[in-house]
């Protein structure tokens, strides 16, 4: 299919991929059997100053926007969502500050991200706060020059690896979602501790961790936006980001797919290719028709969400529950194409399997994402 993206896309593009296949898929299956943080890639995105494609060009990045880091995600998922993961968990930390950091803090914090000086991460979601964020319990309380933040998160990708944290927590409960604020943490502040690494099922290159504030001291001026505004900077960065689990999708299951051609063309049983009987041939056209379908529809949206459109969160819920279904689809189907060998851990498809299940789940699971999506259609007739 052709995309017509710009010459400068296509480069990206091209410099992901070479990326992903030289190097990305030689560490695939030992980081995910290991747990092994991509410490390494994440460096030769920095080198190939990939890391701040999406980074406005006055604070150090190339000045792209949604499309260009979802090209990047996808290439990299072709290849391993564990590493395209802690790549996306930076651009989901950074863009809270895109969108509403003061100049100061923009100054002191994206030229480092676009460098790849700098890793992010993004902590809302607690262990009784999941799909119903507005409940968290984490507080932050003012006093003097800071504010005194307490509580835990769960599930926050990076953890542990970030250098800059953008929590949230509540800072007047009497206000229910309009009394969460959020705020800067970096790595190293009194009072802010790493806590349990997560067994993942899949993108086990990715470190997914507990946090924990006790009496934690962030400066006041770490405050996001204005006090109470962090559930609206939360669902706005989600409306940017969720394109990137859309891209992660679509990026594992276009890897899964070509694995299962490949292998179906190779594989001989009653003498003839697997890929002469026509109940693989349907698998395989309904693969690339799926996955056609969800790539046209993230680009679509991500070239709406880069123009400058004031609300898409309708359409950036839709790519991310499309392709991420297409995802858990398209990978359970190359197993079966594959056989005993799509099961197990020799070949990278089982891996794309467990990988795609997150995408179903996290930044909102979909249904949730339906919720969004419903509540939207029927405002609009
Ligand atoms: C690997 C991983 C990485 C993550 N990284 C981050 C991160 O970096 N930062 C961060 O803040 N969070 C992160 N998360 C958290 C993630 O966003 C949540 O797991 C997700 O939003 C779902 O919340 P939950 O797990 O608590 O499920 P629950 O909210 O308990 O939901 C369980 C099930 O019930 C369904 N459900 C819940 N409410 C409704 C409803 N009203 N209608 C219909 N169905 C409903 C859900 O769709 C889901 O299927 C991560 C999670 C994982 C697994």
């Amino acid at each position: 299919m052709e995309y017509f993206l710009s010459e400068e896309q296509k480069i990206i593009k091209s410099l992901a991929k070479r990326i992903s296949d030289e190097y990305v898929s030689k560490v695939a299956i030992k980081y995910d059997k290991e747990g092994i943080f991509p410490r390494d890639i994440l460096d030769l995105l920095a080198y190939t100053e990939l890391t701040g494609v999406y980074i406005p060009k006055e604070y150090g990045g190339f000045g792209g926007g949604v499309m260009e880091m979802c090209l990047v995600v996808e290439e990299l998922s072709r290849n391993c969502a564990g590493v395209a993961v802690s790549y996306a968990a930076t651009a989901l930390g950074a863009y809270p500050i895109i969108l509403y950091g003061k100049e100061e803090q923009k100054k002191k914090y994206l030229p480092k991200i676009a460098k790849g000086e700098l890793i992010a991460a993004f902590a809302l979601t607690e262990a009784d706060a999941g799909s119903d964020v507005s409940s968290i319990k984490t507080t932050a309380e003012k006093k003097g020059d800071y504010y005194i933040l307490n509580g835990s998160k769960h599930w926050i990708t990076n953890g542990g690896e970030a250098d800059v944290y953008v929590v949230f927590a509540v800072t007047d409960k009497s206000k229910g979602p309009r009394g969460i604020s959020a705020f800067i943490v970096e790595k190293g502040y009194e009072g802010f501790y790493c806590g349990k690494k997560e067994d993942k099922m899949g993108i086990r290159s990715s470190s997914t961790t507990e946090l924990i504030f006790e009496d934690c001291k962030v400066p006041k001026e770490n405050l996001l936006g204005r006090e109470g505004t962090g559930f609206i900077i939360a669902m706005k960065t989600f409306d940017r980001t969720r394109p990137g689990v859309a891209a992660m999708a679509v990026g594992i299951a276009q890897g899964a797919y070509e694995h299962a051609i490949r292998y179906a063309k190779e594989r001989v049983q009653f003498g003839q290719p697997l890929s002469s009987f026509q109940a693989i041939q349907h698998m395989l056209a309904d693969m690339y028709i799926n996955i056609e379908a969800a790539r046209s529809l993230l680009y679509s949206t991500c070239r709406m969400i880069d123009s400058g459109a004031k609300d898409f969160s309708k359409e950036s819920s839709a790519c991310k529950v499309f392709a991420s279904d297409v995802a858990m689809k398209v990978t359970t189907d190359a197993v079966q194409i594959m056989g005993g060998n799509g099961y197990v851990k020799d070949y990278p498809v089982e891996k794309m399997m467990r990988d795609a299940k997150v995408t179903q789940i996290f930044e909102g699971a979909n249904q949730i994402q339906r919720n969004i999506i419903a509540s939207e259609i029927i405002k609009e007739y």
